[in-house]
């Protein structure tokens, strides 16, 4: 009971968008069959209570033949409607009032016909409305609750027809009981397909809100090292130097720049030369604090941000950092290789800007370089 009531939640317009026009469509249209099936069973119910009550004498064999033709006629031509795709021009493709409307008049006309078991039309008119609350707007509810309303007033007030509850032998009364069982026993099955869709789309919130973090997170890593990548390190350089000009907390950075890495291309081929951007970026994360921020600056070049943290602190970190890469065991990627560092590091002067503190960082780092590399330089 429950897949299935899970299964029709797929009746709302739950997929998220990305498929094609024409597989809307055809979904819409088979999600509308599932609501007509649903339909029919449910007027099937209404016929079956009906021939008991012929069958116990209270009305005749044709009102319960008379009914099942009148609603079944209604359900094809809305089958046919939407087939011919009709109801997808509609913004309700549901075409969800006129439906509800159909259905509220058939029920009214034959507690006009058939006052005599009018208990089953009437039970009918709560069906009706819990189908309609799973989609209708409040303008339609209210629009199907008029017409509603006009109808039993005219049937209850301007008519003296013999509106009845049938009880008088045993037949009629497990007639009349069945008529309520079957009724509360749809208004639940709505309400639980009401929850099931519920869940549905509540489920489907999370994924997309998954899927929109995991979107944010990618836009912010270099897809090779897994590190933050220019644009995300250089907010976070800007965010850094706001929050030390607020608080004056210090705040060092280092520009650290591979050696030799065209070398290393060279010699051991560009997808060893990745492996080694990998491998010193995992070292790297492996080595620094979790406030700390890492990220790649281009291509063999790559920005640390020391937050609170002083220049001699900063050498001190950077050449222990320098001094775990050069003791790695490089070998591992390519027989004979060797990875060196050479970085620059400064720490940030009071109204300094980001294009500023990259600028010294980048001397200093040339320095490093120029003094012979694997060494750490402060600017
Ligand atoms: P130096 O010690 O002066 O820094 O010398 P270097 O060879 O490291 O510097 P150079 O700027 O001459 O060369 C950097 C090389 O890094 C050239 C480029 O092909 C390589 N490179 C840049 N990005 C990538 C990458 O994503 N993967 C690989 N394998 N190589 C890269
Ligand atoms: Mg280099
Ligand atoms: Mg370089």
């Amino acid at each position: 009971m429950r897949s299935l009531v899970s299964s029709l939640a797929t009746i709302g317009d739950l997929t998220a968008g990305g498929d094609s026009t024409s597989a809307r469509l055809a979904r819409r249209a088979s999600q509308r069959r599932r609501l007509l099936v649903m339909m029919g069973l449910s007027y099937t119910a209404d016929t079956l209570i009906l021939l008991i009550f012929a069958f116990a004498g209270t009305t005749s064999l044709a009102t319960g033949l008379a009914f099942l033709s009148c609603s079944l006629l209604t359900l094809a031509a809305f089958a046919i409607l939407s087939d011919t795709h009709i109801n997808d021009r509609f913004k309700d493709h549901h075409l969800l009032l006129p439906q509800i409307s159909v259905s509220l008049l058939l029920m009214l006309t034959f507690i006009y016909i058939a006052p005599e078991v009018a208990i089953v039309f009437l039970c009918s008119l709560f069906v009706i409305f819990a189908f309609g609350s799973l989609r209708a707007t409040p303008w339609q509810t209210a629009i199907s609750w008029t017409i509603m309303t006009a109808g039993l007033s005219v049937l209850f007030l301007a008519t003296d027809k013999p509106i009845a509850m049938p009880h008088g032998s045993p037949i009629e009364r497990f007639a009349t009981l069945a008529a309520f069982v079957i009724t509360i026993g749809r208004c639940m099955f709505v309400g639980m397909f009401s929850s099931a869709l519920r869940e549905s789309f509540y489920n489907q919130g999370l994924q997309l809100k998954e899927a929109y973090q995991r979107i944010e997170e990618l836009a912010e890593l270099d897809e090779l090292t897994g590190s933050h990548n220019r644009r995300s390190i250089m907010k976070a350089l800007d965010d850094e130097i706001m929050r030390s000009a607020r608080t004056g907390a210090l705040c060092s950075v280092a520009l650290i720049d591979l050696d030799w890495f065209k070398k290393i291309n060279d010699q051991f081929g560009h997808p060893a030369g990745d492996e080694v951007l990998r491998t010193f970026a995992i070292t790297m994360f492996a080595n620094i604090r979790g406030i700390d921020k890492f990220g790649r600056y281009g291509g063999e070049e790559f920005l640390l941000i020391l937050p609170e943290t002083s220049d001699i602190e900063a050498v001190r970190t950077l050449d222990r950092l320098r001094k775990i890469v050069a003791d790695l065991d490089w070998s591992t990627i390519s027989q004979g290789m060797a990875v060196t560092l050479s970085a620059g590091v400064v720490t940030l002067r009071p109204n300094e800007t980001g294009d500023s503190i990259l600028a010294r960082a980048d001397i200093a780092l040339y320095q490093a370089k120029h003094s012979g590399r694997n060494r750490i330089e402060r600017g």
